[in-house]
Parts: structure tokens; C-alpha cells; sequence
């Protein structure tokens, strides 16, 4: 069972169609990666599927196939970006399960032994920290 259905006024969907500025990692037919304002580390990114779905739990198999597989290219683009020990790949569906956007995302985060995650949806970062950040792990792709 899915709930709701899909809204195209949702932020991604504005970031996907260009009304919303994004810092862009990483772009193909289907899947776009940008870097996340309210990084929980940095490096933080959104793979995000261009095709409409509210989350996991509505989203076409065959969506997910391709996007997983951008999920794992920027998982590597950003462990060598930011000389991670780990990367943590989390997606959320629906509010009870911390859902805030409701468009299917995948997050990638790179970690550090030892270093705690910020929390979800925090603090804003700077633009040019995300701007620096989205440099290094282009270079990387
Ligand atoms: P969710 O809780 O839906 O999995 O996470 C949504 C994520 O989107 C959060 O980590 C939040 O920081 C991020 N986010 C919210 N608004 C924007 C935005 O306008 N631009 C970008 N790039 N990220 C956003």
C-alpha cells in the first residue's frame, strides 16, 4: 500500500525541472545527484530518479534499478572525494519514517570513524561550502 499521491509542486520536482537552483553532481536520461542543503556531512548527496514517485513504495522496479546503480557510483565518487571510512545510504518513505520530500531520494553519505551524523534536515549549509564540496566529488565521477 502506498499513501498519497505523487505532488509536482514537491522542492525535487522544482530542482528536477530547473525552477530551484541545486548544486549538480552527477546527471543522466533518467537520474539526477545533487548535493544536499542541510548536509548531515559533508559531502551529503541526493540521488534522485527523473521519473515521478512519491517514494520507494510507488516507484517502478525498473526506476530503482537505474537509480540504484547511480546510488553506488556516487557512494564511491564520494568516499574517495572526502577519504571516507564508510558510506551510509538511507532513503525514508512517508512522515512516519522521517520522509520530509515526497520524491523518491536516495541519500549518500560519506562517514568518518568515530564522527557523529548531524542531524536530518538541520542546519542550512553555505553556498559555497556546497559549491566546493560539489567540485570534489565531480572530479571524482
Ligand atoms: P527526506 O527526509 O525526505 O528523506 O529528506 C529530504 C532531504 O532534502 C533532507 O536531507 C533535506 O536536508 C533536503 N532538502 C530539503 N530541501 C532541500 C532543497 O531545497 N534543496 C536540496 N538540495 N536539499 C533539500
Amino acid at each position: 500500500m502506498t499513501s498519497g499521491a505523487y505532488d509536482p509542486s514537491n522542492i525535487f520536482a522544482k530542482i528536477l525541472r530547473g525552477e530551484i537552483p541545486s548544486h549538480r553532481v552527477y546527471e543522466d536520461e533518467n537520474t539526477v545527484a545533487f548535493m544536499d542543503v542541510m548536509p548531515q556531512a559533508p559531502g551529503h548527496v541526493l540521488v534522485v530518479p527523473k521519473a515521478p514517485s512519491r517514494n520507494l513504495l510507488d516507484s517502478d522496479p525498473a526506476v530503482l534499478a537505474l537509480t540504484i546503480s547511480v546510488v553506488q557510483k556516487i557512494a564511491c565518487a564520494v568516499k574517495d572525494a572526502f577519504d571516507a571510512d564508510g558510506v551510509f545510504v538511507c532513503q525514508f518513505n512517508e512522515p512516519a519514517a522521517g520522509q520530509t520530500v515526497f520524491h523518491l531520494h536516495f541519500h549518500v553519505i560519506p562517514r568518518h570513524e568515530g564522527v557523529a551524523l548531524k542531524p536530518h534536515s538541520g542546519k542550512l549549509e553555505d553556498n559555497a561550502v556546497l559549491a566546493a564540496n560539489a567540485e570534489k566529488i565531480k572530479a571524482e565521477l
